[in-house]
């Protein structure tokens, strides 16, 4: 570990705090350094994070970040966008939600700024079986837990059928397309399908309409599908509604609501 890093770890969470009682659920908050910081739209940002030795997670889990602006400060989850790794490393993605008080605060840390939060915490993580397909929907940073299981997966040398179907809205709104068209690339396994909403560039080749359009078009029921949607609760409430109609199970469909 840097020795910077080690320094900052080495002071005490809250010096002259005392122990037990309220200062329980204070001594849960572990610490991270911002030490990356990368736009990938004019309103999505990738943070990564160093955090304190033997952070472990399960690709798919979120933290939850202590909104440190004000008194009170307020606390919002985010899913971790990248698979496990030994280094006590992670990514988050995030779009900054005009006026929203967490997202505007985390887009204005600067690198070796300190965040503390809590977790991992959270049941949406990849558990299907090598006789299932896999069909993953996302739409805006509702993919950052797939680009996690999807890496995990791939590394672990996971040969099941894997679909992602990502859909945002402009052209101006894609990001992470390079990162998965090379997954698609290398493994015949993994397939992946970008979808525009509301493309406004006449020149867009690849396919148009919200998700719904396209699973409403090229998705048929299997009983051995398994899908996994992340989002806002609007999108997948009407993807469930779909996949019902056509005849997915409850046990078939697994989701994480952002709102
Ligand atoms: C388990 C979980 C994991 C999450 N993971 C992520 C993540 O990886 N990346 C991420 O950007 N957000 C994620 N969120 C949403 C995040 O917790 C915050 O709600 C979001 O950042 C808005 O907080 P805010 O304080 O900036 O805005 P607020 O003032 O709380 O505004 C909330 C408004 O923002 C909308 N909103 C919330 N999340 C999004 C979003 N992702 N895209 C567009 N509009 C949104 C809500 O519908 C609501 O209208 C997650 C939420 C949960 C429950």
């Amino acid at each position: 570990m840097a020795k910077w890093l080690r320094q900052r770890f080495a002071k005490p969470l809250f010096p002259g705090s005392n122990p037990g009682g309220a200062s329980n659920f204070i001594t849960m908050l572990k610490k991270a350094i911002l030490t990356e910081k990368t736009a990938l739209t004019y309103d999505v940002i990738e943070l990564t994070f160093k955090t304190e030795e033997g952070f472990t997670y399960k690709a798919g889990q979120f933290i939850t970040i202590k909104i440190n602006d004000k008194v009170p400060p307020c606390f919002r989850a985010y899913s971790i966008a990248s698979k496990p790794a030994s280094d006590n490393t992670f990514k988050l993605c995030i779009k900054v939600v005009p006026e929203g008080r967490g997202s505007n605060w985390l887009n204005n840390l600067d690198v070796d700024n300190e965040i503390e939060f809590l977790g991992p915490s959270g049941n949406f993580i990849f558990s299907s079986t090598p006789e299932q397909e896999v069909l993953f929907i996302a739409t805006g940073t509702g993919v950052a837990p797939f680009l996690a299981m999807i890496e995990d997966e791939i590394e672990k040398g996971n040969k099941q059928k894997m679909h992602l179907l990502f859909g945002v809205r402009h052209n101006k709104d894609i990001f992470y397309n390079e990162e998965f068209t090379k997954i698609a690339a290398e493994n015949e396994n993994f397939r992946f399908d970008l979808t525009l909403s509301q493309p406004e560039d006449e020149n867009w080749k690849g396919h148009t309409g919200r998700v719904t359009n396209f699973l409403e078009q090229h998705i048929e029921h299997k009983e051995k599908t398994h899908v996994y949607i992340c989002g806002l609760k609007d999108m997948i409430d009407s993807v469930t509604n779909l996949l019902k109609s056509k005849g997915f199970t409850d046990e078939q469909i697994h989701f994480e609501k952002y709102d």
